[in-house]
């Protein structure tokens, strides 16, 4: 008898373990609430454009994972160098930041006061230790309070909805590739061995369509291996015993089914997971989820009457008057992905599913991000032609400085289960890249494969996160 595995979620975190599950023999159930795969890494098509979920670069410090990659678009895959801005102070800056750049562009008494502050924080530091308890100590800490100021509080706010004094220093540490002002001035004039994140300049991206590509890929190969797929269906329970999952049941096209299966692998949120496993009557458990935040982002399409905005693939808009955080185009990331005479642009706007931005109404939301364009003086007002949206709901899981706490308790209610596992970006809470959930996929493969007990600490191992 083959061994049976369940995978919540289409995402590349599940879509990869659901790969190596089939491809080793196991009969493989998929199982997604969306009626396509891909999750955040998602591209949607029409009949003239492709277009992702705001910019998507695929980027791995380990060879293998990107052979992983290549092998999964049959080798159609482009490298691409990167070229992106950060518009501050009314004049775009490169990003990453460059030294050169900074000096040359930054009015010069800025540029003073942003050297000043740092030694003078360095030299602080000597006698009096500020702890790295919030994002804002553990950036000033290290980067002192202007450019702190300038380059890390406002866009981070803007992305969080928090103050960066609310917002755990762990967010920092994952993100921030570089270690402060002197490092940023290092790896931006010397080639470093190790290249920060931050700093790498090429990407790989599929030759065809949008990032999608890769999901619709593995969504070809499982079921190549026979797998089971059942799109645009909902999670009623997770019913469990002392030590795992006896049986789910879901609905698909109107058809409830029940079943059991030896393991079920978890990519959805961690919270509604929670809610599905039945029974569980823990009211510390059910504070905890009440108290982990997910941030959500409205994604503003427009189609607008030019060739090229630039030849960004994204630029950043930190400036709390811009609606939008960050603008992607697509053709930059693929040239056939628009009309030759048209572009397709992507504006990201961070906010709380259900508040004021939430809830704009798409006209509003299209004019507000026209006059952010006309702002950034990539466009005039009459070249927009058509507009759309398009809501995530869980795009952010939220680092405030009380989450660990949360997450804890949770952890340790999800590892009784032994044949129950919870890995991607939403199911760990973790703030990661494709490539972490693909790895995280590829790896609870192999730990079910090779019989090995389901565990979260494992999942959160640093490994991941490089
Ligand atoms: C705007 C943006 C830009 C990004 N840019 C980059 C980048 O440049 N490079 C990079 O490496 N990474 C980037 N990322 C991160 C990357 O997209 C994610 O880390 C990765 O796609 C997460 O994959 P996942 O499978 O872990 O989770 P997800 O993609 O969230 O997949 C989870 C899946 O579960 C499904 N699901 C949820 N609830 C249920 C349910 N109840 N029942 C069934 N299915 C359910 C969801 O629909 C989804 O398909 C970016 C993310 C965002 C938001």
């Amino acid at each position: 008898m083959k061994k049976k595995a369940l995978i919540l979620g289409a995402g590349l975190a599940g879509l990869s373990c659901g790969y190596e599950l089939a491809r080793h023999g196991l009969d493989v159930t998929l199982i997604e609430k969306e009626n396509e795969a891909g999750g955040l890494a998602k591209s949607f098509r029409n009949n003239k454009f492709t277009y992702d979920l705001g910019p998507h670069r695929f980027h791995s410090e380990k060879s293998y994972l990107i052979e992983h990659i290549k092998e999964i678009l049959d080798n159609k895959v482009v490298i691409k160098k990167r070229k992106s801005e950060i518009f501050l102070k009314n004049r775009y800056f490169d990003y990453p930041l460059r030294t050169a750049n900074i000096i040359s562009r930054m009015p010069p008494l800025i540029l003073l006061k942003i050297f000043f502050d740092y030694f003078t924080t360095q030299v602080k530091k000597r006698f009096k230790d500020v702890p790295d308890n919030s994002f804002e100590n553990w950036v000033t800490n290290r980067f002192g309070t202007t450019l702190y100021e300038i380059f890390f509080k406002e866009y981070t706010e803007k992305t969080w909805g928090l103050s960066c004094s609310e917002i755990s220093s762990d967010y920092a540490a994952q993100r921030i590739s570089l270690l402060n002002l002197w490092d940023v001035v290092v790896k931006s004039v010397f080639k470093t061995k190790n290249i920060p994140r931050t700093y790498v300049s090429q990407f790989y991206y599929p030759q065809e369509g949008g990032i999608g590509n890769i999901a619709e890929k593995y969504m070809e190969k499982i079921a190549g291996h026979g797998a089971k797929i059942f799109l645009g269906s909902e999670i009623k329970t997770i019913n469990v015993s002392s030590s795992g999952v006896t049986s789910v049941v879901f609905e698909s096209n109107e058809t409830s089914h029940s079943e059991s299966y030896d393991y079920v692998c978890s990519t959805i949120p961690m919270t509604d997971l929670v809610s599905l496993i039945t029974p569980q009557d823990d009211s510390k458990v059910k504070q905890a989820c009440s108290e982990l935040f997910f941030r959500s982002i409205v994604f503003v399409y427009l189609i607008i009457n030019k060739p090229r905005l630039s030849d960004n693939h994204w630029i950043y808009i930190p400036g709390r008057l811009f609606l939008s955080n960050r603008i992607s185009e697509f053709k930059n990331f693929n040239e056939d992905s628009s009309p030759p005479k048209k572009t397709i642009i992507c504006s990201e706007v961070t906010c709380f599913c259900g508040d004021r931005i939430w809830n704009m109404n798409n006209e509003r939301l299209a004019d507000r991000v026209t006059e952010d364009l006309v702002q950034l003086g990539l466009t005039g007002e009459n070249e927009v032609e058509d507009y759309f949206t398009y809501k995530m709901k869980h795009a952010y899981p939220i680092y405030d400085i009380y989450y660990q706490e949360h997450l804890g308790v949770i952890r340790n209610f999800l590892n009784q289960f032994d044949n129950l596992y919870s890995f991607g970006r939403n199911a760990l809470f973790r703030y990661n890249n494709m490539d972490h959930s693909v790895e995280m996929g590829l790896s609870v493969a192999k730990s079910i494969i090779k019989g090995e007990k389901a565990n979260l600490e494992t999942a959160t191992q640093k490994k991941w996160f490089g």
